[in-house]
Parts: C-alpha cells; sequence; structure tokens
C-alpha cells in the first residue's frame, strides 16, 4: 500500500510539519514528523488542509511538481551531514576548524573559507563530508523542535583529560531522540593526562560500546590541536554514512532547511540553507518558512558564486525578501505568485499563533490575578 512520511506531505502541501501533525491529532492519528501515514489518512489531512486554506487549496500546492518523484534510478548517494556535540571546552570548536582544514579543495582555491554556518570537506579519497558548524545543544534542539531533521550523524566529542560530564549526557540524550547516531570522538589525547580507556568505560554506562569493547560505536582518538587521526575521524563518518545508505533525488526541485539566517549590509537577507533533496538554481522562485524570494546569487563555503546546488551542499541563498528563523524549511516552488501566497498564508497563521499566545497569557494572568 501507498504510504508517505508526515514530513513529505507537509512538503507537499508547503506547510509546517507541526500543522500537519496537529492536523492529524485533529484526525486522531497519532504520528511523528518521521512517520509514514497511509494514503487515506494522507488525503483526508489534504482535504483538511483544503477546507481550512481555501486560497492555497485553490493554487493546487497541495500537488507536488511534475517530475518531482523519487524512483530507485534517481535516488543517488548523497554526502551525510554532521554535527559535532559536547561538552563545554572538550574541543568542538578546535575539531571543527582542524576538520575544515583536512579539505583538499580548500587548499587548491587558495584556503579562503568563508563562515556561513555549515561546510563540506572533501577528503584526499574524493569522499565528502557536510559539517554543521554551529555546535551547541541549543541550535540542534530548536531544528529539531521546528520539525528539521538537519544531522545525519552526530559526533560526540569527549576531552580524554576529563570524561563524559553533564553535557556529554545530555548530548547522547538529544542525539537519541533524534534516532541519530553517534561517532565518539576522544579528543585531547596528545595530553599527558589522557585516558581514553576510562572514557570508554563511562560511555558504557551511558549504553554506547565501543567496537573495542564488542560494542559497534565507533570511537576515534584524536587531537584537535596537533591534528592527529583526523582522516581516521572522517572515514569512520564515511563508514557510518555507508550503513545509513543516505541517498537523494537531486533532479527535482531545491528543498532543505535553514542553517541560519541574517539582515546583511548591502546584501540583504542572507540565509545559510542545507540543500536535502533535488538541486537548487539560482532564478529559483522559493519560500523559507513564512518568507519567499528568488535566488539572486548562491556562494558556497569557499566564498566561490556558484551556479546551483545539490544534496547535502550548504550554500549562502541571497534573494530572500525577509529573514527566515533557523530550522524553518526551504523550498523551491513554481513561480512568484505561488510563492507569495505560501508565504502569506504562513505568516497570517504565525500572526494568529501569536494572538492565540497572547490572549492565553491574558487569561492566565486574569486566573493569578484572582
Ligand atoms: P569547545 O568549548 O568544545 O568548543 O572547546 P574549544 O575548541 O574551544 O577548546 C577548549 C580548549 O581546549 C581550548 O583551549 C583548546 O585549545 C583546547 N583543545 C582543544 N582540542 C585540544 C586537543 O586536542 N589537545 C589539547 N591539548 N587541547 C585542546
Ligand atoms: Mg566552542
Amino acid at each position: 500500500p501507498e504510504s508517505i512520511t508526515v514530513q513529505e506531505l507537509a512538503n507537499r502541501m508547503a506547510v509546517r510539519g507541526a500543522d500537519v501533525i496537529k492536523c492529524l491529532m485533529r484526525l486522531g492519528v497519532m504520528a511523528s514528523i518521521n512517520q509514514n501515514i497511509d494514503a487515506d489518512t494522507a488525503e483526508l489531512v489534504v482535504t483538511e488542509f483544503g477546507h481550512n486554506m481555501k486560497r492555497v487549496s485553490e493554487a493546487d500546492v497541495l500537488v507536488g511538481l511534475e517530475g518531482d518523484v523519487d524512483t530507485d534510478e534517481n535516488l543517488i548517494s548523497r554526502p551525510p551531514v554532521v554535527t559535532i556535540m559536547g561538552h563545554v571546552d572538550h574541543g568542538k570548536t578546535s575539531l571543527l576548524d582542524a576538520l575544515r582544514e583536512t579539505d583538499v579543495v580548500s587548499g587548491e582555491a587558495g584556503g579562503i573559507t568563508q563562515h556561513i554556518g555549515a561546510y563540506q570537506v572533501t577528503m584526499s579519497t574524493g569522499g565528502k563530508i557536510t559539517f554543521i558548524d554551529t555546535p551547541g545543544h541549543e541550535a540542534f534542539t530548536a531544528m529539531r523542535a521546528r520539525g528539521a531533521k538537519v544531522t545525519d550523524i552526530v559526533v560526540l566529542v569527549v576531552a580524554a583529560d576529563d570524561g563524559i560530564m553533564p553535557q556529554t549526557v545530555e548530548a547522547i540524550r538529544h542525539a537519541r531522540a533524534a534516532q541519530v547516531p553517534i561517532i565518539v570522538a576522544i579528543n585531547k589525547i596528545d595530553k599527558p593526562e589522557a585516558n581514553s580507556n576510562k572514557v570508554r568505560q563511562e560511555l558504557l554506562q551511558h549504553e554506547l560500546v565501543t567496537e573495542d569493547l564488542g560494542g559497534d560505536v565507533l570511537a576515534i582518538e584524536v587531537s584537535a590541536k596537533k591534528r592527529l587521526n583526523l582522516e581516521k575521524l572522517e572515514e569512520a563518518i564515511l563508514l557510518q554514512a555507508e550503513i545509513l545508505d543516505l541517498k537523494a533525488n537531486p533532479e527535482r526541485v531545491g528543498q532543505g532547511v535553514v542553517i541560519e539566517a541574517k539582515m546583511e549590509k548591502g546584501r540583504g537577507s542572507v540565509a545559510t540553507v542545507l540543500v536535502q533533496k533535488g538541486t537548487l538554481k539560482v532564478g529559483d522562485v522559493f519560500v523559507a518558512g513564512a518568507e519567499w524570494g528568488r535566488v539572486r546569487a548562491l556562494v558556497d563555503d569557499h566564498g566561490a558564486s556558484i551556479k546551483e546546488a545539490g544534496p547535502s551542499t550548504p550554500v549562502e541563498v541571497l534573494g530572500l525578501q525577509g529573514t527566515p528563523s533557523a530550522g524553518d524549511d526551504f523550498i523551491a516552488v513554481e513561480d512568484e505568485a505561488r510563492a507569495r501566497e505560501i508565504a502569506g498564508y504562513r505568516q497570517r497563521m504565525d500572526r494568529e499563533a501569536k494572538a492565540k499566545l497572547e490572549q492565553r497569557g491574558t487569561l492566565e494572568e486574569m486566573f493569578t490575578a484572582i
């Protein structure tokens, strides 16, 4: 029987995943964002949205663009997207910097790196890995709260001289909740007081059983400072990616998630997006959260202007009319009218939600006053 994930259904309708989940709840169906629902339920949801948002349904956003179907032939391997997490001072930033320098392409291009919130490393073997450059559990949870699944793999940094600390445990919890596999980078092994066996034992207590202890968790001893075993860590990431069998169809319209967005003097609203499916091209009209725009320019993590960006590529997008939020979804649509319509609809929904919240606020104030 045919089925579709809640996320995919939301994408097809160009509405938020959370709104679809709410709609499903009204229909008595409890489903999470990555869960499959059957075609009948999906149809119900679609009609629900049709009733509730007349304009959008007239405009027929419900029907995916022609050719936007994933088949065995058009699904091809894509690079893994990695987030680095761990306790403060265990070396997240140092490791991100060190890994960035392993990129063979930036060497050729003269080593200019742009900090756009994410970067891609091309290894000497040709393998590619995308790193989200905004470590921190808040960014991770904020994005997840918006229904965005950005990360394929979490690299958990644990300093070998310090061991598992509260934020390490928190990171493990986040990764588990998001059902993202963990690779452990035991960092600072250059330090004389480093004790990686102790780290492995502590990991055991959190049900992370490393390979040498008979489990399947990959743990690599590294030093971000002395640039030790970085390739080994990257190979472990690619191995994990292979197990995950990550694939995407580059032949459909570009869609993905906003990693960060800001107003910049002289450039307007600039968003770094991670393309997850399809290919985003200069000239494309798109919706990002409750904002829309037309891609005026695409800038990669080396500061180079590019014409298009495929799956797992982080890219800066110029041409937005407003500034979306981190974690907002991003999708190219057929034309400006459609883009305005969807953005307008979402802005109205946001305003209504806000008004409701404020109303509730005043009610609560009334009750506490009593
Ligand atoms: P973050 O808070 O997790 O981002 O940690 P940082 O990357 O800022 O690193 C915290 C401190 O640990 C800094 O003083 C780094 O220089 C140091 N550090 C990071 N990695 C290593 C390492 O591999 N070896 C040693 N000896 N020090 C490191
Ligand atoms: Mg840091």
